[in-house]
């Protein structure tokens, strides 16, 4: 049995480097959708800016309109000086002249402001769209750079793929329908774990001695009872620097309580 469960480390190596692949391809168009949702609001945010422009634009033609309207006015009153008969149609005049050239004076001065609101506007916007369209720049080289990662992983998956299937088919059924039950649970891939001083590898519990002595005779396919992993005997000859810290502790206990009993 030792021989099949060799052969099932090399598997789960495999399984393991799909599964890291698997996830980074599912990651990838989540991460590309978030990047293109970046352009779209950094490009809304220049559309937002330039129809605020565009609508100052209108706001100061209507007024240069009216504004058109008012000088002609004010040529038109000023032309009728010659037709005045009497005073009070002369104060009338002056009046009107007054009243036009204020109301003239008031839109001149209302379509300047204008005038400088577009300008600091499209200085604005000249520094947004410049800084903008750099950032879409990067962020579409990043859109593209997964986009081709995503298609070499697929090349790497295949040949994963075949790999796996040429170490599964000299694995005995038995063992592999065994480990593929076990992978098809496991959130992380891992079907199998080392055993290595009475402690399982894969989730560090301390297995019974009884069940660890099983896995080093490696007759049957042993299961950790904590992580469900199947047991690999570690090759490593045991050696007294490894002892696990439990063991260390539970020795540092006899030692102090054959101390107490010398007192
Ligand atoms: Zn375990």
């Amino acid at each position: 049995m030792l021989e099949e469960l060799k052969k099932l480390e090399a598997l789960q190596a495999i399984d393991l480097k799909i599964f890291n692949l698997e996830e980074e391809q599912d990651a990838l168009p989540a991460q590309n959708d978030i990047l293109k949702s970046q352009i779209d609001e950094k490009e809304k945010r220049l559309a937002a800016l330039k129809s605020e422009i565009k609508i100052q634009v209108i706001e100061k033609e209507q007024r240069d309109e009216i504004l058109k309207k008012g000088e002609e006015k004010l040529k038109t009153i000023t032309g009728k000086q010659g037709a005045i008969r009497n005073k009070e149609e002369y104060n009338a005049l002056l009046r009107d002249v007054d009243t036009t050239k204020r109301f003239n004076r008031d839109l001149s001065e209302e379509i300047e402001e204008i005038r400088q609101t577009i300008l600091t506007k499209e200085a604005e916007l000249a520094q947004i769209e410049e800084e903008s369209n750099k950032e879409i720049a990067e962020i579409e080289q990043t859109i593209s750079d997964n986009e081709k990662r995503i298609s070499e992983i697929e090349e790497i998956l295949d040949d994963l793929y075949a790999k796996r299937d040429e170490v599964v088919k000299n694995i005995k059924p038995i063992v592999y329908n065994k480990y593929q039950r076990i992978l098809s649970k496991s959130p992380n891939a891992r079907a199998i774990a080392t055993a290595e001083n009475r402690v399982c590898l894969g989730c560090n519990m301390t297995l019974p001695p009884e069940l660890f002595n099983m896995v080093l005779r490696s007759t049957h396919i042993e299961v950790c009872p904590n992580c469900q992993c199947i047991l690999i005997p570690s090759q490593k000859p045991r050696d007294l620097s490894e002892i696990t810290a439990a063991e260390m502790k539970s020795k540092k206990n006899v030692i102090e309580i054959s101390d107490d009993d010398d007192e």
